[in-house]
C-alpha cells in the first residue's frame, strides 16, 4: 500500500517512515524542499521512498498532487515551537490550515484514500496545569478549553497546544460534515521522548529533545515534583502505523500514553549519566 507521510523531515516523523517502511508500505514523504529529502534518501535508501514538494501545508491547495493514488495518508506536519513571534501566524494558522488542506485535497483528488491518521496532541485534550501532580485521569472525553481570543494574546506554549486543539477541532468538524468516504483516526501523544533520527544539529534540536538538552546543561530551572506523561517516540511511530487498515481506529480519537514521569526521574538519569563520564 502506499502512504503519504506529511512533515517526513520531523522528530516523529523519521521514525514513522522506518516503521512503515520495515512493514512494506510505500511512502510518499512530503518535505518543503528537494534539499531536505538528501539526508532521507541516504537514511532509508529503497526505491519504496519517493518524494512531494509541500513548501508550506497552509496554502490553499497544498497537498492537491501529494495525495493523489494514495492509500493512506499520515498527517505529522504542525509548528510545534514554544518561542515564536506571532501566534496566529507562526502556530495557529499553519496548525489549523494544514490540517484542513490534507483533509479537503483527500476529499477532492484522492478517491483512493481510504484512512488519514492525524498527529494530534494530548495538548488538544488537557487545559492545565502543566504539572500533572495530583491532577485528574484524563480521557478521550477531555477537550483543551482555551479560547482562540487567548490562545492569540497567550504564551508561545498556550497557543503551541490551542494549535492543535483548534487543528483537530477541525477534523472532526470536517468529518461531521463531510461524511468523507475514508476515515480518520486521531493519536493524543503527550510527551514524546526518544532517540533523534530526522537530520539535526544542536541548534536546530526539535522541540521536546531540546526540553532535555537544557536540563543537561542546567539552564532549565525545573520543579524536581513536575510530573507529566510521556510516550516513547518508537512506540508512537508503532502506534500510527498499526492504526492503517485497522478498523478498531475509525473514526477514534486515541491517548497514546507510556506512562508517567517526573522531573526528579530525568534529572537522576542525566546526573547518573554525567558521573559515568557519559555526558
Ligand atoms: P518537529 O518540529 O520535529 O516536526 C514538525 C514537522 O512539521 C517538520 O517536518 C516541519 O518541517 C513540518 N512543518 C511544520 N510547519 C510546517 C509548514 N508550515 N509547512 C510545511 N511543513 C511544516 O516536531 P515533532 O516531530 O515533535 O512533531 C510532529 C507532530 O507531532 C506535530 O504535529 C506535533 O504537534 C505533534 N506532537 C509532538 C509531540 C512531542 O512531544 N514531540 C507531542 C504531541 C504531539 P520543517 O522542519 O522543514 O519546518
Amino acid at each position: 500500500s502506499k502512504v503519504l507521510l506529511t512533515g517526513a523531515t520531523g522528530f516523529i516523523a523519521v521514525h514513522i517512515l522506518e516503521e512503515l517502511l520495515s512493514k512494506g508500505y510505500s511512502v510518499r514523504a512530503a518535505i518543503r524542499s528537494e534539499g531536505k529529502s538528501k539526508f532521507l534518501r541516504e537514511q532509508f535508501p529503497t526505491s519504496k521512498l519517493s518524494f512531494a514538494i509541500v513548501p508550506d501545508i497552509a496554502i490553499p491547495g497544498a497537498f492537491d498532487d501529494a495525495v493523489k493514488d494514495m492509500d493512506y495518508v499520515v498527517h505529522t506536519a504542525s509548528p510545534f515551537k514554544a518561542i515564536v513571534e506571532d501566534n496566529l501566524k507562526d502556530l495557529l494558522l499553519p496548525a489549523l490550515n494544514g490540517t484542513q488542506e490534507v483533509l479537503k485535497s483527500v476529499k477532492q483528488y484522492a478517491q483512493s484514500v481510504k484512512q488519514v491518521v492525524i498527529t494530534s496532541s494530548f495538548a488538544a485534550v488537557f487545559s492545565g496545569p502543566l504539572n500533572l501532580r495530583g491532577h485528574k485521569t484524563y480521557t478521550e472525553e477531555d477537550w483543551n478549553d482555551t479560547s482562540w481570543d487567548a490562545a492569540l494574546k497567550s504564551d508561545g506554549r498556550v497557543a503551541y497546544r490551542a494549535s492543535k486543539k483548534f487543528a483537530e477541532m477541525a477534523v472532526w468538524d470536517f468529518v461531521k460534515t463531510n461524511k468523507p468516504p475514508f476515515s480518520v483516526t486521531v493519536l493524543n501523544p503527550p510527551l514524546v521522548w526518544g532517540p533523534m533520527k530526522q537530520e539535526v544539529g544542536l541548534s536546530t534540536l526539535n522541540t521536546t529533545n531540546s526540553y532535555i538538552y537544557n536540563l543537561m546543561r542546567n539552564t532549565a530551572n525545573p520543579d524536581p515534583s513536575y510530573i507529566f506523561g510521556f510516550v516513547d517516540v518508537r512506540d508512537l511511530a508503532i502506534a500510527h502505523v498499526a492504526a492503517l487498515g485497522n478498523t478498531k481506529t475509525e473514526n477514534q480519537r486515541i491517548i497514546v500514553s507510556g506512562g508517567l514521569y517526573t522531573y526528579a526521574a530525568l534529572i537522576g538519569v542525566i546526573q547518573e549519566l554525567k558521573e559515568r563520564h557519559m555526558l
